[in-house]
């Protein structure tokens, strides 16, 4: 593994954090307090479009896209430094952002040539935003089960059924959703994937609360939605190798953003925040809890790294994809579990106080940290691939 960045990466490094400087506006970049990944209301939405845009005129969205779809044709470690020096801005994750990293490349995969000249564009600009429609009530972990039905009628297909846990559909102008076409065929074969406009009669979205009272997904409903045949991405029939290419870009991205930032937070918070009339950080179980949290975030940052380096010599993806899932999951929920016991009743209220003057930050993470586990594939589901798939245990 070389650590080292060539002069050309150091230069793009330098490019993009002197851009980032100059242009990101700082009334922006995010409140710790705040859930990342969808806007908690229609102003912040709308702003981070705007952002959007503007990174996207001087060259910034779609980093690893291919040149000839609109994006930057950039390599793996460019896309990783953007990532680096993106969050280190605390610039807002983009509203187009499963557009970019989920439909867009599947799009790009699967799409025809008028389908991608006409959908590609305008996830870019954020235009449009997608929605990512897999789930159902009665399919999430066990994806294939799901019942959405998409009957040809002809010119058009009809679409009635449910979707739930749409991230970001309040906002989203497109859905991609997966339906059933063949109700005969073994469940994995009659499944097809529609690019869907959101504003088709029929379609309904209504909003689900997390428990930290931010609205980041809903329940989508169908009845006797229209969808043009030329919606159709990929043969039909095939949604579930399309929904793999989804998927393996889904892993990919997911995991947390800013362990190491947190675990750095707590240590300070823990010379200062007093347990039993002394400094929390002279309890040798505390240090000990974080030190052990401090050398997680060293393991996840080197897993990762191997990750990518066997992704540079052109190797197949390695096990690091749902080891990175896991661990980075669930070593968050182990940064909750250690900063409730340490800020006690300052983890309490959504409010700064003078002691933890960032409290409402961690009274949303200790709250919020479990649905990483649950995203994106289970952590049980991971365990499942990682015994079966990468060390070869019988299935269960
Ligand atoms: C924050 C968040 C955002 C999401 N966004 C989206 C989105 O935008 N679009 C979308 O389509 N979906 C989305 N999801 C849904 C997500 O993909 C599912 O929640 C996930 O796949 C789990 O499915 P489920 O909730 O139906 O749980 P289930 O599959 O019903 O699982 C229930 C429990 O059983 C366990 N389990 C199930 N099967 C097995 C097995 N074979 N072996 C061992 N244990 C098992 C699970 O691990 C889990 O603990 C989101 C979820 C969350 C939490």
């Amino acid at each position: 593994m070389d650590f080292e960045y060539s002069p050309e990466q150091e230069a793009f490094r330098k490019e993009f954090r002197g851009w980032l400087e100059a242009s990101l506006p700082p009334d922006l970049c995010l409140d710790d307090a705040a859930d990342d990944r969808v806007a908690s209301d229609r102003e912040t939405f709308e702003r981070r479009c705007l952002w959007q845009k503007t990174m996207h005129a001087a060259g910034w969205v779609g980093i690893s896209w291919p040149k000839e779809y609109g994006g930057r044709g950039s390599t793996l470690i460019e896309r990783v430094i953007w990532e680096e020096e993106y969050t280190a801005a605390r610039a807002p994750v983009l509203p187009a952002n499963m557009g970019l990293n989920l439909v867009g490349p599947t799009v790009i995969a699967w799409g025809t040539d008028e389908q991608r000249q006409r959908y590609l564009p305008r996830i870019l600009n954020a235009d449009e935003v997608w929605a990512q429609g897999f789930s159902e009530p009665n399919a999430g972990s066990d994806l294939a089960n799901l019942q959405t039905k998409a009957v040809d009628k002809g010119d058009h297909y009809l679409v009635n059924g449910q979707k739930v846990w749409t991230s970001g559909a309040q906002y989203a102008h497109w859905i991609l959703l997966l339906t059933r076409t063949d109700p005969d065929a073994p469940k994995h074969k009659g499944i097809s994937a529609f690019l869907v406009d959101l504003k088709t009669p029929g379609i309904t979205v209504r909003p689900l609360v997390l428990a930290t009272g931010h609205q980041h997904f809903n329940e989508v409903f169908f009845e006797d939605v229209k969808v043009p045949k030329a919606n159709l991405l990929g043969p039909l029939n095939q949604g579930w190798k399309v929904s793999t290419t989804t998927l393996m870009h889904e892993r990919h991205s997911a995991g947390g953003r800013n362990n190491v930032a947190q675990v750095a937070r707590l240590i300070e918070l823990a010379k200062t925040l007093a347990h039993d009339g002394r400094p929390a950080w002279d309890n040798p179980i505390f240090r000990q809890k974080l030190s052990q949290l401090a050398i997680d975030c060293e393991a996840f940052k080197y897993t990762r790294l191997r990750g990518l380096t066997r992704q540079l010599r052109g190797e197949p993806p390695g096990p690091e994809g749902s080891i990175l899932k896991l661990t980075g999951s669930e070593l968050g929920l182990r940064i909750a579990e250690v900063a409730g016991d340490l800020l006690r009743m300052h983890a309490l209220v959504n409010a700064p106080s003078a002691a933890v003057p960032d409290a409402p930050r961690w009274f949303n993470r200790i709250i919020a940290a479990r649905q990483y586990t649950i995203s994106a594939g289970t952590s049980e589901i991971q365990r499942n691939i990682i015994g079966e798939r990468v060390l070869g245990l019988p299935k269960g």
